[in-house]
């Protein structure tokens, strides 16, 4: 899913590596590979490539990570729908 990306900066994405427990639930559910582990604590590599699924959020089990709590916010369903409209050859109209 390398190629699925939204804009640069819309992302909302915070980690809070001192209540991080190093599980790697997030290194593991994120579809994008955003997270890594380094000495037992989750590290952002690549925020910008984040579309807000909020999936890494809802696996942490000590809720070290903060997406963007508005789900209509829509930038998982602005790449979904930009991939079906190039499919179909529709433009998609911006996001929010
Ligand atoms: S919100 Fe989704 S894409 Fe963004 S870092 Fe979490 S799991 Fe990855
Ligand atoms: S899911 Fe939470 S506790 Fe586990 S590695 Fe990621 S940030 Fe740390």
């Amino acid at each position: 899913m390398k190629d699925f990306r939204y804009i640069d900066g819309a992302a909302i994405l915070k980690l809070d590596r001192e209540a991080c427990i190093g599980c790697g639930q997030c290194v593991t559910v994120c579809p994008h590979r955003i997270f890594s582990l380094t000495e037992k604590k989750a590290e952002i590599l690549d925020p910008n490539g984040c579309m807000e699924c909020g999936a890494c959020s809802r696996n942490c089990p000590v809720r070290a990570i903060y997406v963007n709590p508005d789900d209509g916010c829509g930038c998982a369903a602005l790449l979904i729908a930009r991939w079906f409209n190039t499919l179909i050859g529709k433009e998609t109209a911006s996001c929010c």
